[in-house]
């Protein structure tokens, strides 16, 4: 394969991007060689080198644990649940959350064979009970799955004596959080029950 069958191959991969638009991006990035694609070389690598999860919380960053967990002035008594990376950086953009996050790395799903034992529930429920967790706000989408695992998180964390909330109703059914804007955001976040 030559490098840039190879090259879009790849970009072919990514989210949103078939064959088509694969080749479209490799032209545009040919044709801005040294203002897009040499420094796009340099990000990636030093992402693929510098990058991991927070074994904490799930974020990514270069620090481990990261940024948002070794944040002193953040209220370490309030948690934050959701199901992706995504959605803790829509609530950090809002900037509408002072406290700490739990990524669970998915909802459970009995059609796409996801089980509780493959999101990260046992280190949230280790987690709420050795950190002395006084509130979990489960941010969660609206989606069938997205309030299964809420409910089964909840009955998890029951035993734990911590508090659990619920984003507000406004949240657009099927919708995920980082699609939602930052008014939206901070408006379910007050209004948590
Ligand atoms: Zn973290």
């Amino acid at each position: 394969m030559s490098p840039l069958d190879r090259l879009t191959h790849l970009i072919a991969k990514l989210p949103g991007l078939g064959p088509r638009s694969a080749r479209r991006v490799v032209l545009f990035l040919l044709k801005r060689r040294e203002a897009l694609l040499v420094p796009l070389i340099q990000a990636l690598s030093e992402t693929a080198e510098a990058v991991q999860q927070c074994p904490v919380c799930g974020n990514w960053d270069v620090q481990s644990p990261c940024a948002i967990c070794r944040e002193t002035a953040r209220d370490a008594t309030l948690l934050c649940v959701v199901e992706d990376v995504a959605d803790l950086w829509a609530l950090e953009r809002s900037g509408a959350f002072k406290g700490r996050y739990h990524v669970l790395g998915g909802t459970l799903s009995a059609l796409d064979g996801v089980r509780p034992a493959d999101l990260r529930i046992e280190a949230l429920v280790q987690r709420v009970t050795t950190d002395h967790i006084g509130e979990v706000i489960l941010a969660l989408s609206a989606t069938v799955e997205g309030q299964t695992t809420a409910h089964y998180v909840a009955q998890q964390l029951a035993a734990t004596g911590a508090k659990v909330s619920h984003l507000a109703h406004g949240l657009p059914v099927g919708g995920e959080l980082d699609y939602l804007d930052d008014g939206t955001l901070t408006a379910a976040l007050q209004a948590r029950r």
